[in-house]
């Protein structure tokens, strides 16, 4: 991997390094997470300050090492994802699918998927799509990422696929009603939000279109979710934090459609 590369990428983060140096991590298509050594990023009129910007993708030209930092030297076909850029709540979530990917997956790990998948949800994003479901699918479909992999087909005590069900931490997966009493430590979780998640855990991010929820329903799906990173992943990123906190003030801030009462499929 010594020579020169060329790669689609999106950028996870940039830091400052030195005075006028910076780092930057870019997700490659084709060579997984790689942090770059941009020499001069500070100074004005740099050719890559564009390519390097948060929430940007493009196809990035460097010196892509196996060992220590890589190198950038060009980029092209440069795309901000503008609305991302612009509007605070959107950046938020993107921040925190960004910090996900960045701590789901090693260093220089080739998955062209995860990337695909970041490149989808990023882009429904930046279309202002509902941004808590395009994050709740991201956080379901990455687990399995984290080593983490539920069979949110069926219960895991006698095989049914219908009902209401729950999900039980001592089986690892779903309970159907009839076997609610197998656990008693189960979620205690709203059935309607296990549906949901038991829909997010294969949808294309293309059908996305046709998934509209009531905000008790988002609420209920996103407790379940932090049930199950807390206990299965276990990492805390601010980003994630940032969003609960925005959450909080965010409402008087939101504009006021994002309040409207939803139909629920
Ligand atoms: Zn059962």
């Amino acid at each position: 991997m010594k020579q020169i590369a060329e790669s689609k990428g999106i950028i996870l983060f940039t830091k400052d390094y030195k005075e006028k140096d910076k780092l930057v991590k870019i997700f490659t298509e084709s060579a997984g997470k790689l942090m770059f050594f941009v020499k001069g990023a500070h100074r004005k009129n740099n050719p890559l300050t564009p390519a390097i910007m948060p929430y940007t993708q493009g196809v990035y030209l460097g010196k892509f090492n196996e060992e220590g930092l890589s190198f950038l030297n060009a980029a092209k076909e440069i795309q901000p994802f503008l609305k991302i850029q612009q509007d605070i709540f959107a950046a938020a979530y993107a921040t925190y699918l960004l910090t996900l990917t960045d701590a789901a997956i090693e260093d220089r790990v080739y998955d062209p998927n995860l990337f695909h998948f970041l490149q989808q949800a990023l882009t429904l994003l930046d279309e202002g799509k509902d941004f808590e479901i395009v994050t709740n699918i991201f956080e379901i479909q990455i687990l399995q990422r984290f080593g983490v992999l539920f069979n949110w087909e069926q219960c895991q005590i006698c095989g049914q696929t219908q009902g209401k069900f729950d999900f039980s931490p001592k089986y690892h997966g779903l309970l159907c009603e009839r076997h609610f009493l197998e656990d008693k430590h189960r979620y205690q979780a709203d059935p309607v939000a296990i549906h949901f998640i038991r829909q997010f855990s294969k949808v294309s991010y293309q059908k996305i279109q046709s998934i509209h929820l009531k905000p008790e329903t988002k609420k209920q799906i996103q407790k379940v979710v932090d049930q199950l990173f807390e206990e299965y992943v276990g990492i805390h990123l601010k980003s994630k934090k940032f969003i609960e906190q925005m959450n909080d003030w965010g409402n008087i801030l939101k504009p006021t459609n994002e309040n409207e009462e939803n139909t629920e499929k």
